[in-house]
């Protein structure tokens, strides 16, 4: 087997779906073997299926990374289909968010519970698996908005700013166990978050212009430039990167 994952084992969440979708794609055709898990079944199966069809390996489970029982099903699954585990990105996330001063405990408790506890359930569940084989590589999705704030957004900003320092936290106590653990913090990307945040806007149109016009390259990023650098981080690569900030987005956190 080929590429530059050739042989490793990756679990994506929200692999569905946007950049979890793109993520599996890449890993695969660098030669990974991929389990997907979602909440959304058909999507993520019928995902699965497009990589095998490719040549590649694919597992699709069933999933809710809220569900602590859930990921140990997960990482049982992972490891009878395909004896170990090196890689996991937690990429599962919900870009829900109200103002401030309408906003409500259980709005933030939600977003908090997929954004924030549902990394810290899939690393505590992950790690002594990856442990045990010798080490591997945790890749969490976070974004700019765990870096800068953005209005309407608070809770789904302290969800990925804690990521950030949740990332920066792990990777020290994991570094002895042969564990990496990095953050990605993409710019606006065009996935079906996004699109679906505009389409509910009222002044959709306007509030693409302004993101866009937020990015130094002029544009909203596309999935693959995220994919990339997963598969990057997920690779030998980056063997000396821990604890790192891979921020992608285009120059928005520049200015
Ligand atoms: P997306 O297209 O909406 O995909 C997210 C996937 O996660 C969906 O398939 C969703 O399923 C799934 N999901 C939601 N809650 C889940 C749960 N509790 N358990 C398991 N799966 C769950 O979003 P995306 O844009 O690719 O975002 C992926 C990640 O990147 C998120 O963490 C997001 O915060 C982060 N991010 C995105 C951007 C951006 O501009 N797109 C920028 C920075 C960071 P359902 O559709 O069924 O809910």
């Amino acid at each position: 087997m080929t590429g530059r994952v050739a042989g490793k084992v990756a679990i994506i969440t929200g692999g569905a779906s946007g950049l979890g979708a793109e993520s599996a794609r890449r890993l695969a055709k660098e030669g990974a073997c991929v389990v997907l898990t979602d909440l959304a079944a058909d999507a993520g199966q019928t995902l699965a299926d497009e990589i095998a069809g490719a040549g590649g390996r694919a597992r699709f489970m069933a999933h809710d990374v809220t569900d602590e029982a859930a990921w140990a099903r997960v990482v049982a699954g992972t490891r009878d289909a395909f004896g170990r585990i090196d890689v996991l990105v937690n990429n599962a996330g919900i870009g829900e968010g109200e103002p401030f001063l309408e906003s409500t405990l259980a709005g933030w408790r939600k977003v908090l519970g997929v954004n924030l506890d549902g990394v810290y359930l899939g690393m505590r569940a992950v790690a002594p698996e990856m442990a045990a084989t010798g080490g591997g590589s945790i890749i969490n999705i976070s974004s700019i908005l765990g870096l800068v704030g953005f209005p309407g957004a608070t809770a789904y900003c302290a969800a990925k700013g804690g990521v950030r320092l949740l990332t920066k936290a792990t990777a020290l106590e994991l570094a002895p166990l042969g564990i990496r653990v990095n953050s990605v913090h993409p710019g606006f990307i065009e996935t079906p978050m996004v699109a679906n945040s505009l389409l509910a806007s009222e002044n959709g149109n306007e509030m693409k212009e302004m993101l866009i016009s937020r990015h130094a390259l002029g544009r909203l990023g596309v999935p693959r430039e995220i994919g990339d650098g997963v598969v990057f981080l997920a690779s030998d690569e980056s063997s000396f990167m821990t604890g790192s900030e891979l921020v992608i987005d285009g120059g928005y956190t520049a200015a």
